[in-house]
């Protein structure tokens, strides 16, 4: 059971704010965005509605003005019985001005014989040189449910402007429906924002939850328990996130497997010459014995003491082979390398009876370290002549084709049979314990050959018969360059 300390939870707390944030940033782009498309719904609508007031109230204007210019004489009493004539004037309040303003009608009654400046009446009679025969005037104001709508248009009689037409109109009707609008746009307005702030909780909360599933896992693994599993389900981002966590916990499970195996190897390798070791100790120490069985023991302490250190040597190169990149590689020639390793091998075969050849074509060149290539011929001839019999030979070809070169190390010794080849690279693994230990074998020669040759893009390959011999290919990617020279 996996056990998730309180502090360990807080750290969701700068994820929260994240999310939080970024739901407010939606919210509220959203909102700027509706708000400027509601101004600009209620702008345009009453635009429209401006528009449409301001034809109708024009036409009225221009009908009367064309009515009175037809009369001979503009007095009060004809102006006032041509107006009242006309069924479509009826409206809030219309009043008649001659050319000096003085009111010749007001449907209310209040203005008649008085003199009306009013802006929209002066503009409207204005005359100049774009205008000789005044202007048609319309302004129009809404405020608490009322249009307020003023027009004037001059009355011209043979191009002359000799009075003007003003009408004022409180429409409460359209007043009221500009209202609604608006309510309308703002209530859908306020709706769709709802939708948004419900929608981006829904949609964060369900972010939240799959990336807290996620989190949630890695402190699992951080626990220690490689097994976990993160199950992420739907077709998203999150899902592959999910997925790789998954791939490179089963990587680290592997490794740590292989971890604690090659620990719990290491110790077991280790312990037998310790063993060894304590036990000629005790025996020097509770026997009495003569000087020659005690240097015997001694010997024989020497001996399992330099198998330690054999054994250690080699476990600090695999890992070392390991860990290292192989970055500072060079395009080496490998026929000098194996001559170098025939020479340093020379006493070995001479007291193993058994005889080297090398058949060494010389264009073989490698990316490789040297120390590396050095490593891989050393570990597979000293096996070639280790595990061969006396008077049996060793041969080492180099040759190649157009994409690779080979390195073959070839004996003619006891080989290896068939169920122990798949496990021969494994480490401490030795076919006979007893015969390797006797030659010194620790079981990690062949995995620090498969190691170098696989961080070197290469190949190694094995063939081995029971009682002929066995040969084993390595196969790198070849170089053609000018290393030859
Ligand atoms: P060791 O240090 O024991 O030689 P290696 O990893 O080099 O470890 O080899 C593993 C085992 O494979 C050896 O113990 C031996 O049993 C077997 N082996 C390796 N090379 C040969 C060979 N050329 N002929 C026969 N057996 C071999």
């Amino acid at each position: 059971m996996v056990i998730i300390s309180e502090n360990k939870k807080n750290t969701h707390r700068g994820y929260i704010k994240t999310q939080f944030r970024y739901s407010m940033t939606y919210v509220v782009i959203t909102f700027v965005v509706l708000l400027i498309l509601n101004i600009y719904c209620s702008d345009v609508s009453q635009r429209l509605f401006y528009q449409s007031k301001s034809a109708s109230m024009i036409e009225k204007c221009l009908l009367a003005s064309d009515e009175i210019a037809t009369l001979d004489v503009m007095t009060s009493s004809a102006v006032t019985s041509t107006v009242e004539q006309m069924e479509s004037l009826k409206i809030t309040r219309l009043i008649v001005t001659d050319q000096s303003c003085r009111v010749l009608y007001d449907s209310s009654g209040t203005a008649a014989d008085t003199y009306a400046l009013l802006p929209e009446i002066l503009t409207a009679m204005e005359v100049n040189e774009d205008t000789p025969t005044g202007n048609d005037v319309f302004i129009s104001r809404y405020y608490d449910g009322v249009l307020d709508s003023r027009a004037a248009t001059p009355i011209v009689y043979y191009g002359t402007v000799v009075g003007c037409v003003y009408m004022t109109e409180y429409d409460t009707a359209q007043g009221a429906l500009i209202a609604s609008l608006q309510v309308t746009v703002l209530r859908i307005t306020f709706l769709l924002e709802l939708v948004v702030i419900l929608f981006s909780l829904a949609f964060s909360n369900a972010f939240s939850r799959r990336l807290n599933k996620i989190m949630t896992s890695m402190r699992i693994i951080q626990q220690g328990d490689y097994t976990h599993k993160v199950t992420m389900g739907g077709n998203d981002e999150l899902t592959i996130l999910g997925n790789e966590f998954n791939d490179l916990t089963e990587r680290l499970q592997t490794s740590e497997q292989k971890r604690s195996r090659f620990v719990s190897d290491a110790s077991h390798e280790l312990k037998t010459p310790l063993a060894s070791i304590k036990l000629l100790a005790d025996s020097i120490l509770q026997y009495d014995m003569d000087l020659a069985t005690v240097r015997e023991f001694v010997e024989d302490i020497s001996s399992e003491a330099e198998r330690l250190n054999r054994m250690t040597e080699k476990l600090l190169s695999l890992t070392r082979a390991e860990g290292m990149s192989s970055d500072e590689s060079e395009i080496i020639p490998m026929a000098p390398t194996v001559q170098r390793v025939a020479r340093m091998l020379r006493q070995n075969a001479i007291k193993a009876q058994v005889s080297i050849r090398l058949e060494l074509e010389q264009d073989c060149p490698v990316l490789i370290l040297e120390d590396d290539l050095y490593q891989i011929v050393f570990n597979l001839m000293e096996n070639g002549i280790k595990y061969n019999v006396p008077g049996g030979s060793l041969t080492v070809r180099l040759y190649r084709d157009e994409e690779n070169a080979y390195l073959e190390v070839s004996d003619t010794g006891m080989g290896i049979p068939e169920d122990a080849v798949d496990h021969i690279f494994e480490r401490f693994y030795r076919v006979d314990k007893a015969r390797s230990r006797a030659t010194g074998g620790s079981g990690l020669g062949l995995a620090i050959v498969r190691t170098i040759v696989q961080r070197n893009r290469g190949e190694i390959r094995i063939a081995s018969k029971v009682g002929s011999g066995t040969t084993f290919t390595v196969v790198f990617p070849a170089f053609d360059t000018e290393v030859d020279s």
